[in-house]
């Protein structure tokens, strides 16, 4: 069987500090993966440059000057990880046989791109990295994550546990992703969705070399919650059931008013007006928000706005 063409898509903002030595250690293990027959001689590195403020950019062109194997992307803007991801992708479905996507960082460790393609040689389309060895992530990024992917779970959108974006998909499987339109795009919710023959290969996650986050804690709750609200509408029965709750509530409290009227116990009751005004429009309040999330997503999803704009490709 003839070795596949591998695009490997690295979205960058503000990486800077990290890029050459990233590039550095794919070159050297593209080369290796090249020399032993795993992928083809025409496999290229596809750096995305999503909207940075630093010299990412300039970087990237140098990089491409010099090296055929790279080819650059620039954005118009910042449009966020996972479109920065979708333009890479999308840009070269045509043009390779299998693609993995993985983060300038190089936290999720290269070395299971190996175990990857083998995994997709064996007749897999997807095969999902899952980090099963966090010990170099703070206590409370653990803790986070550990959360983000229970909830998630709970809540019915189908994320594998403990994988982020790094995988590899099949040209046939990026095609059929081409066809899930929403805006607010989850990758990890939809390529489950996808189906096929999919694989996991498990490996350590590494420490950031250089750089620092750019997933600071209220980029990564919104993300999260962006992830909820796109895949399920769970949250909304749950205002339901608060509702039918507050609804049983109500009724104690109307038996109570209306047995004391009966008994002729009629105390100007400050407490019995006060209290249940206060609860059910604090409740109200809680619903229409929620349901206020969902029609701002319906409106985002409705205006269909491209997911991202390409300025410029060097090297295609
Ligand atoms: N990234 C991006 N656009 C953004 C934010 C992040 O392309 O708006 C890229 C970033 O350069 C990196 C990847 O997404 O390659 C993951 O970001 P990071 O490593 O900072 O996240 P963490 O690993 O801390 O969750
Ligand atoms: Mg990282």
């Amino acid at each position: 069987m003839k070795p596949p063409r591998l695009l490997l898509v690295i979205p960058c903002y503000n990486e800077e500090a990290i890029l050459h030595h990233t590039f550095a250690t794919l070159r050297e293990y593209y080369t290796g993966i090249m020399a032993s027959g795993l992928i083809a001689p025409d496999s290229k590195l596809c750096f995305v440059n999503d909207g940075s403020r630093d010299r990412t950019w300039e970087i990237i062109e140098e990089l491409g000057q010099k090296d055929p194997v790279v080819i650059g992307v620039k954005l118009s803007r910042n449009f966020g990880h996972q479109s920065a991801i979708m333009a890479g992708l999308e840009h070269h479905v045509d043009d390779f046989d299998c693609f993995i996507t993985i983060d300038a960082d190089l936290q999720d460790d290269i070395h299971a791109i190996t175990a990857m393609l083998e995994r997709h040689r064996e007749g897999a389309r997807i095969v999902y990295g899952v980090r099963n060895d966090r010990s170099s992530d703070s206590r409370f990024k653990r803790a986070t994550a550990e959360g983000f992917y229970r909830v998630m779970q709970k809540m019915g959108v189908p994320v594998v546990f403990n994988h982020a974006d790094f995988r590899l998909m099949d040209r046939r499987v990026l095609q059929e992703l081409g066809n899930f339109r929403e805006v607010n795009l989850f990758l990890r919710g939809v390529v489950p969705l996808i189906g096929f023959q999919s694989e996991k290969v498990f490996y350590k996650r590494l420490e950031r070399l250089a750089g620092e986050t750019k997933y600071p804690l209220h980029k990564m709750v919104l993300f999260a919650w962006n992830g909820i609200t796109s895949f399920s509408t769970f949250p909304m029965r749950l205002v339901l059931y608060f509702g039918f709750i507050n609804f049983l509530v109500a009724l104690l409290i109307v038996t109570y008013i209306l047995t004391s009227y009966l008994f002729g116990y009629t105390v100007p009751g400050w407490t019995s007006t006060l209290l249940p005004v206060t609860f059910f429009s604090g409740s109200n309040m809680v619903a229409l928000g929620l349901i206020g999330e969902y029609i701002g997503k319906i409106y985002e999803e409705v205006k269909a706005r491209p997911r991202y704009i390409i300025e410029k490709v060097i090297h295609d």
